[in-house]
């Protein structure tokens, strides 16, 4: 239940203080992880985002982005029947690629996605552990829509409520297990 995930994530997040940078209370992720009933409490719960009102799956592919959007993401694409496409920092993906590159607080970012990881008519469920400014799933959804497919929406374990997310979104449906303040 979304009970149980919400639970799992006030117990086992751990805030980290000004970590990577001062200023930033990094959420480590880890310890929820490294627990069997809340990993598979909140795996549930941001699979809930990828059914319809009578549970039945509304996705064919889970994009997750790099790095624990991978972890979250396959088992979510497993739990909904769907397969797992990855989005990766530059240069990672062996293949030709779709590439957004968009602005960070200081300089700016490149995601990549393979240009046939996800299919014209797919329906796509994105997942990431935190939404902060939102940068990250606003050019996750633009390289899945260069592909010609469609974004359900967004999942996530926790938002930062005090960043901008929603506006960088747009009419994006997002699902947040938790708000954070
Ligand atoms: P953003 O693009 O600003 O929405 O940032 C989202 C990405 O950065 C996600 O992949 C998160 O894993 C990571 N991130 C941003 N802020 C935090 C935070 N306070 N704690 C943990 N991860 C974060």
């Amino acid at each position: 239940s979304l009970d149980a995930a919400r639970e799992a994530l006030g117990r086992l997040v751990r805030d980290v203080p000004d970590y990577p940078e001062p200023g930033v209370v990094f959420k480590d992720i880890t310890p929820l992880l490294a627990d069997h009933d809340g990993l598979a409490a909140v795996v549930a719960g941001l699979a809930h985002a990828g059914r319809d009102a009578d549970g039945r799956p509304v996705v064919d592919v889970v994009v997750g982005m790099e790095a624990r959007g991978f972890i979250l993401g396959a088992p979510v694409a497993l739990a909904l029947g769907a397969g797992f496409v990855p989005v990766r920092k530059a240069g990672k993906l062996p293949r030709e690629t779709h590439a957004v590159s968009y602005d960070l607080e200081y300089g700016s970012a490149t995601l990549e996605m393979h240009t046939d990881g996800v299919r014209a008519g797919h329906r796509v469920l994105l997942v990431d552990d935190v939404l902060a400014t939102g940068g990250t799933a606003r050019a996750t959804v633009d390289l899945v829509e260069r592909c010609g497919a469609e974004v359900v929406g967004v999942a996530v374990l926790m938002d930062l409520a005090f960043l901008p997310w929603r506006e960088a979104l747009g009419e994006v449906a997002v699902t947040t297990l938790m708000s954070v303040g």
